[in-house]
């Protein structure tokens, strides 16, 4: 490498090998915001599914299709022709030709074992499917990347074989040959020693990119190993979610590149968003964070008691690898006040709000931050809610309306198989009473009508908003039903998509909390809106 550091292109799969991992999976609106999250994280491209394979994911592709991303691609991800039949005739390829994002990557099998037994066809005609189907992506997609599936497997039994369909797809002009650890049992000394080989074999030009799994837990270490000899693409997912021990992980592998290796694959001072993103991906996948997750997670840099404490107060570098700030996580050590503080700083810029380190509105949102936090709050995945609590605590927000009450029935009716509930909603706007009731398919459903059809007449912008997704999160799960609940909500009005929060000891009191949060943020935007 001479002058400049060279570029690492992160390719997430998050979206389509993620949603492999055991109870992980996101509906469309979830992925449709993971996709603008990893855009504002900065990564090179987002393979959003696999359209032959799943009409959700063809869904996907259609609703991105008009989105905007500043330095994302989205990309499809699909499988090399089937034996014995043209690519134009094929359905999976026409599928992702359909689907018609600006990238597409197909996988073909460079194990000869694979070919013969899953596949049921001649070596040669495999080699001819990749080929075929690399030629003709190359006419309807700007990128057309080769993941080469089971190549270092493949590799370790027949050498010639697996180089021969690399080959193939490097001839047909792919524009980045990914090698596989699809089984994700290969150490890192051996992805060097293959990669060492693989480079004597293909062009100097070809690009190569890396795609490993992390059932030997090497996942991080084989993504870095390869770049070490060169790769330029490293594939992975947000938290490594994936098949069975899952995918090399995306936020290890970038932190440990742009400060360990010195190469540049996210702008810098975007990493100060990897908690956030870290967070914001297990939120929506309703998966519990890992305390223990490297760079990002509560107690990568909790320091307990003694001689720790005092010593990284003073020296940091004495029991941290890193400053914990530069991925957006912070320091915990009982003794310290001012945990975190600088990342509501951070946030609060975020939002367009200029607070001050020792104003006392900065120590008053840090205080109601980390009581809400104790109780169970979680604002990644709960942008808007945010926003407003930070509003609050300034003053400066106004409600706009005062609740009175509100009654929620739910009725076992004999002879009817559901049963039926129906909310009552007594409030105020601008001072004048409401009171209304309507009924729902569920108590939470009940209450959100009620609460519309006292708002409408006053907001009717509240008519283009809905609620797209609901999650729920029992907190203490030793506690049974005596713990506290979490609410979720997405909520969208077709222009944007946001989330809210709420925290109870009950589940309806917690939906009210998310649900008042989520109409307060649509009024509150379209107010600002008609400022402007
Ligand atoms: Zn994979």
């Amino acid at each position: 490498m001479t002058g400049m550091a060279r570029e690492i292109k992160i390719y997430d799969t998050t979206l389509r090998d993620g949603t492999q991992g055991e109870g992980v999976s996101f509906s469309m609106e979830d992925k449709v915001r993971i996709a603008q999250r990893l855009d504002a994280l900065g990564v090179h491209y987002i393979e959003g599914g696999w359209p032959g394979s799943n009409p959700k994911d063809l869904r996907f592709f259609k609703r991105v299709q008009d989105a905007v991303f500043k330095t994302a691609k989205i990309t499809a991800f699909g499988a090399t022709r089937r034996p014995g039949v043209r690519p134009q005739d094929d359905g999976n390829i026409q599928a992702l030709v359909e689907a018609g994002p600006p990238v597409v990557t197909i996988f073909g099998k460079s194990w000869d074992f694979h070919v013969t037994s899953a596949l049921g066809t001649t070596l040669e005609e495999n080699v001819a499917m990749i080929g075929d189907s690399v030629s003709y992506l190359l006419k309807h997609f700007e990128e057309v990347f080769y993941d080469a599936e089971h190549f270092f497997d493949g590799f370790k039994r027949n050498p010639e074989y697996a180089i021969r369909t690399l080959r193939a797809a490097e001839a047909a002009g792919a524009h980045c040959l990914v090698l596989c650890d699809t089984n994700g049992g290969t150490l890192p000394h051996e992805i060097t020693a293959i990669l060492r080989e693989v480079k004597r074999a293909v062009k100097a030009e070809t690009p190569l990119g890396i795609h490993v799994h992390n059932d030997a837990e090497c996942g991080v270490a084989n993504s870095l190993a390869a770049v070490t000899e060169g790769i330029g693409q490293v594939q992975g997912t947000i938290n490594g979610y994936g098949e069975r021990c899952g995918n090399a992980n995306l936020v290890s592998i970038i932190p440990s590149l742009v400060l360990k290796m010195g190469l540049e694959c996210i702008p810098r001072e975007h990493l100060r968003e990897l908690r956030d993103v870290s967070r914001f991906v297990s939120e929506l996948a309703n998966r519990k964070p890992w305390p223990a997750q490297p760079y990002v997670g509560d107690s990568a840099f909790a320091h307990k008691g003694g001689i720790h404490v005092s010593a990284v107060l003073k020296h940091p570098e004495t029991y941290e690898h890193i400053d914990p700030d530069l991925v957006g996580n912070h320091r915990r050590v009982l003794v310290s006040e001012l945990a975190g503080q600088s990342n509501i700083l951070w946030k609060a810029r975020e939002y367009g709000i200029d607070l001050d380190r020792n104003t006392p509105e900065a120590r008053r949102i840090l205080e109601l931050l980390k009581r809400l936090e104790d109780e169970g709050f979680q604002f990644e995945g709960a942008e808007a809610s945010f926003e407003l609590l930070m509003e609050r605590a300034l003053g400066n927000h106004r409600p706009y309306f005062d609740l009175d009450g509100y009654r929620v029935i739910v009725e076992e009716q004999q002879g009817n198989q559901e049963p039926v509930a129906e909310a009552t909603v007594r409030l105020r706007v601008r001072g004048i009473p409401e009171h209304t009731a309507a009924s729902g398919n569920g108590p939470v459903n009940a209450l959100d009508h009620a609460l519309r059809k006292a708002l409408e007449d006053f907001y009717p912008n509240l008519r283009e908003m809905s609620l797209l997704d609901y999650k729920v999160r029992i907190l203490d799960e030793s506690k049974g039903t005596g713990a506290k609940t979490r609410v979720l909500i997405t909520s969208g009005d077709g222009d944007q998509v946001w989330g809210t929060v709420g925290v109870a000891d009950n589940i309806i009191e917690a939906s009210w909390q998310a649900l008042v949060d989520s109409i307060e943020y649509k009024l509150r935007g379209d107010e600002k809106k008609g400022q402007r």
